[in-house]
């Protein structure tokens, strides 16, 4: 089977390392993209929905249109945003914030993605629970992600978000 690239169309040669989120994306268009402000067509040709984070300060950089539809927002509410205040997560809106306040210090998701940063490991499928507030309604979610550095940035793919089906206690 032969894998063609989602960006520029030829062959991707099979190699070693498979990369986590852009494993349909060939060596070259990865080289080229990384150091780059020119991610957007990066970003749109992964089939799921992406955000694209710095590490110091940890924030988004900007988001695919699929992640966008997914938490509802426009580009501005996501970008140089905390990824807690994009998935709404109500630990991001205390006064410590997103990452820095006491209930993130065990979050799965501020963990993975901070040792992608510091270690350039992937993670795949970090699971957690998390209260999610719109609105005026607070409800306990799903959200599971997969992260890949990328250059000296970071991208996590949302893989679920969804509230909790158990009924509130
Ligand atoms: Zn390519």
């Amino acid at each position: 089977m032969t894998l063609e690239c989602a960006l520029c169309g030829i062959p991707i040669v099979p190699n070693s390392v498979r990369r986590n989120i852009t494993s349909a994306i060939c060596d070259s268009c990865i080289l080229q993209v990384s150091g780059t402000s020119i991610y957007s067509a990066l970003l749109e040709a992964i089939d799921a929905p992406i955000l694209l984070m710095e590490g110091n300060p940890r924030q988004v950089i900007t988001a695919n249109q699929k992640a966008l539809t997914l938490f509802d927002k426009k580009s501005e509410e996501v970008e140089n945003h905390r990824g807690g205040q994009v998935f709404n997560c109500v630990h991001s809106f205390t006064e410590a914030g997103c990452g820095k306040d006491a209930n993130c210090e065990n979050c799965k998701i501020k963990n993975s993605i901070v040792d992608t940063f510091t270690s350039s490991t992937s993670h795949s499928s970090i699971s957690t629970e998390l209260l999610i507030m719109k609105a005026a309604d607070t409800r306990s979610y799903v959200l599971q992600i997969s992260t890949e550095k990328l250059g000296d940035l970071a991208l996590v793919r949302v893989e679920r978000y969804i509230a909790d089906a158990k009924p509130d206690s």
